[in-house]
C-alpha cells in the first residue's frame, strides 16, 4: 500500500560555515501519523526543522509539501501553507497576556497586529479562549506571558501553533522544562491533537520514554545524518542508535 505523504524530504544538507548541521537527510511524514525525530545534542534535529520552515535556505536537496517544493519559500509563506513549528526556547511575548498572545500568532491571516489584537474576530476571540482552554491555560489567560513558568509558555505557544489552525505541526522538544507531573496532560493534548483536529505531528523529542508513548515511526539522525528509522521498539533496540547515544556523551 502506498502511504500519503504529507512532507517529504530528499537528500536535505545544510552547512553552517565548514560544518554539516544536516547531510543528505531523507525521510517522510505521513498524513494524520505522529511521527519522532530524535539524536544526541547537536545532531542537526533543530536546524532541520529550521530548514523546512523556511527560517535558513538549504544547501542541497528537496522538501515537498503537499506536493509543492518548499525550499525556496519564506517562512510566513510556509506558514500560510499549513505548515507550523514550535521552538526549543520558547517564543511567546511576555509583555502580552496570554489571549493576546493566541490573538496575534496567525501570521495566515491578513491585517496588522494592532487589528488582530485589539480588534479580533469573534471567530478568533472564541478560539484563543477554546485553546487555552484546551492546554490547560483557561484561569492564566489574563497574565502576561512573561509571568508564566517556561512549562506554562511551552503550554502556551502550543496553543498559539493550534491557532494557526496548522496540517503539519513541527514541535521541537515540548515536553523540555515541562514539569514531570504535567508531562502525561501535555502528551495527551498532542495527542488530542491529532485526533481531533487532524494535525499531523512530527516532533523532536528528548524524554524516550514520550517517544516511545508517542511516537508511531521514528527517525533517528547522528552528526546530521539520518542513521536509523522504525518502529520505536526497534530503534530502542538498534545498536547504531544505542551507539550513537552512547558515543555522544
Ligand atoms: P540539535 O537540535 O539536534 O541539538 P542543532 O540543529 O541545534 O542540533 O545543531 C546542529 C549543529 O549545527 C550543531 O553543531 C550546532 O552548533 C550547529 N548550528 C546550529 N545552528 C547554527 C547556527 N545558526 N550557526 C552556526 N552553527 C549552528
Ligand atoms: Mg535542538
Amino acid at each position: 500500500m502506498t502511504r500519503d505523504i504529507i512532507l517529504s524530504l530528499k537528500g536535505v544538507s545544510k552547512r553552517f560555515g565548514g560544518v554539516y548541521a544536516n547531510q543528505d537527510v531523507s525521510l517522510e511524514v505521513p498524513r494524520g501519523a505522529i511521527i519522532g525525530l530524535i539524536g544526541p545534542n547537536g545532531s542537526g534535529k533543530s536546524t532541520l526543522f529550521g530548514s523546512i520552515t523556511g527560517y535558513h535556505p538549504i544547501d542541497a536537496g528537496s522538501i515537498v509539501y503537499e506536493g509543492r517544493e518548499l525550499k525556496d519559500l519564506r517562512t510566513a509563506e510556509i506558514a500560510r501553507l499549513g505548515l507550523i513549528r514550535t521552538f526549543q526556547q520558547t517564543h511567546v511575548y511576555d509583555d502580552l497576556d496570554c489571549v493576546k498572545n493566541m490573538l496575534i500568532s496567525r501570521p495566515m491571516r491578513k491585517g496588522d497586529i494592532a487589528t488582530l489584537m485589539h480588534r479580533p474576530t469573534a471567530r478568533d476571540r472564541a478560539r484563543a479562549e477554546e485553546l487555552l482552554e484546551f492546554v490547560g491555560l483557561a484561569s492564566k489567560r489574563h497574565l502576561m506571558a512573561g509571568s508564566l513558568s517556561f512549562g506554562q509558555q511551552k503550554l502556551l505557544e502550543f496553543a498559539m501553533a493550534l491557532m494557526n489552525e496548522p496540517d503539519l505541526l513541527l514541535l521541537d522538544e515540548p515536553t523540555a522544562g515541562i514539569n514531570p507531573t504535567l508531562i502525561n496532560g501535555l502528551i495527551d493534548r498532542l495527542r488530542q491533537a491529532n485526533e481531533r483536529f487532524g494535525v499531523t505531528l512530527f516532533v523532536i523529542e528528548h524524554n524516550m520514554r514520550v517517544m516511545m508513548n508517542l511516537a508511531q515511526e521514528i527517525n533517528v539522525l547522528a552528526g546530521g545524518k539520518l542513521i536509523a528509522r522504525g518502529a520505536p521498539k526497534d530503534i530502542q533496540n538498534d545498536p547504531k542508535v544505542i551507539e550513537a547515544y552512547l558515543g555522544g556523551q
